[in-house]
């Protein structure tokens, strides 16, 4: 008998009707003869409903206490999801995620899976139970408590679930027919991806495209676990996420496409340290004290100096969420680094093309920097690395960017296949 792990995002647990068509879609890959385990997130936006619950009790919640309050919302859903299931006729259990065996780090709000020991799991399979993990949580080996992943993190207890009890695939079960080349909320001419390579969709990820969590993608490729991303709403294959760009081609196949895709990304905020004195190891400490606040840092641009006075500005890019804390780490530095003062920018937004193909075919960057202008956006930084082409702009520009820049590159589709189910899009 073979094993099926599937994951249900929060968009297809909506209400109670969302919960009893998910179930019946569980119980018919159950009747199809396989095993199956079933990670689940919170209903529709509750995870965003408590956060903005915590937001009024307290301004900065302890982390510990947010994680606590945060896990409560796939814990609903598993309960909710096993019974509609016994009502079928089925049996199933569900597990919290330290229950599950879901051992994580022990940083809250970000934890990562260190390893899945799915003991409970195969004891309830043996018993013949559809098993429901509540996904985004864990338990910190070192400190015993409760974490969660990060936003969107149930894809990657989905895949860690996957790797550990050696299923062929992992199924994500979203409000989209799969991965298409942009956003199918902004670019309705969107194309869906049969296939893409776990590298571009790391980069995809990354880059704003949360239809699968970066960590999923980052799992699926160590563990060699493909990734099946596809509509909970309807009955059509999705995208398979597997290969490598560096796979050869075989003879008579068709070349892969030169971009995979443009994505774009609202949650970042920019920071601007004012007047740092131009000498060794100001970036240094700077940077180091964000990392030892554990927070992420994407893009870093340093101006050249000016003569008269020797002072420069450097500017990053940063989750919003990090951002106060960023602000208030640096605010502590500025007597021992001596910068003039500090600049804190929401209102970006980054553009970002993608594709394997950008290695051997030169002038993408001039078709794409091109592209904006023609729409009329100013370009504020820009980065690349090997598969991708990253530009800050403007956040009222960010549509218009997106579309601009799907049109040149010819991705928009002849007819639009680009269906949104479901879901807020919050
Ligand atoms: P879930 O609740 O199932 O986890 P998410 O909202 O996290 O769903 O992810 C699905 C959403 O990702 C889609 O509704 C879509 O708006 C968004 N998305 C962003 N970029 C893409 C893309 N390139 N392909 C498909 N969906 C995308
Ligand atoms: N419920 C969590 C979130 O909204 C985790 C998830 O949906 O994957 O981010
Ligand atoms: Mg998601």
């Amino acid at each position: 008998m073979g094993i099926v792990v599937q994951k249900y995002g929060g968009s297809s647990l909506s209400d109670a009707d969302a919960i009893k068509r998910v179930a019946r879609r569980i119980v018919d890959a159950k009747k199809a003869g396989n095993d199956v385990v079933v990670a689940v997130s919170a209903m529709g936006d509750s995870t965003d409903e408590l956060l903005d619950l915590a937001a009024q009790v307290s301004p900065l919640p302890p982390a510990r206490e947010l994680d606590m309050l945060l896990t409560a919302g796939e814990r609903i859903s598993m309960a909710l999801v096993a019974m509609a299931i016994s009502d079928l006729g089925f049996t199933a259990q569900s597990f919290t995620g330290s229950q599950a065996g879901v051992i994580t780090d022990d940083v809250h709000g970000k934890a990562k899976i260190l390893d899945v020991t799915p003991g409970r799991i195969r004891s309830a399979i043996d018993e013949g139970h559809v098993v429901i993990v509540a996904g985004f949580q864990g338990v910190s080996q070192q400190t015993k408590e409760i974490t969660t992943l990060g936003r969107g993190g149930t894809d990657t207890t989905a895949v860690a679930l996957a790797a550990a009890l050696d299923a062929d695939v992992c199924e994500i079960y979203t409000d989209v027919d799969g991965v298409f080349t942009a956003d199918p909320r902004i670019v309705p001419a969107a194309r869906k991806l049969a296939t893409v390579t776990y590298e571009e969709m790391l980069e995809l990820a990354a880059s704003g495209a949360k239809v699968l969590h970066l960590r999923s993608v980052e799992y699926a490729r160590r563990h060699n676990i493909p990734i099946h991303v596809r509509s909970s709403f309807s009955t059509l294959e999705g995208t398979i996420v597997t290969g490598s760009i560096n796979d050869p081609v075989s003879e008579g196949s068709m070349e892969a496409p030169i971009i995979a895709g443009v994505a774009h990304d609202r949650s970042e905020a920019k920071i601007t340290v004012v007047g740092v004195p131009d000498k060794v190891g100001e970036a240094a400490a700077i940077f180091t004290a964000l990392a030892d606040a554990q927070i992420n840092i994407d893009m870093i641009v340093q101006n050249v100096s000016a003569a008269a006075t020797n002072l420069t500005d450097i500017s990053f890019t940063l989750p919003t969420s990090d951002g106060q804390s960023a602000m208030a780490t640096l605010d502590g530095l500025k007597d021992r680094i001596g910068f003039e003062s500090l600049l804190y920018d929401e209102s970006i937004g980054k553009i970002s093309l993608i594709g394997a193909g950008m290695r051997s075919h030169p002038g993408i960057s001039a078709k794409f920097f091109t592209a904006l202008a023609e729409a009329g956006v100013n370009i504020g930084m820009i980065s690349t690395s090997e598969i991708r082409i990253s530009v800050i702009v403007d956040q009222d520009d960010v549509d218009r960017a997106v579309q601009a820049t799907h049109t040149a590159f010819d991705l928009d589709a002849d007819e639009v296949e680009a269906v949104v189910y479901g879901g807020s899009g919050r």
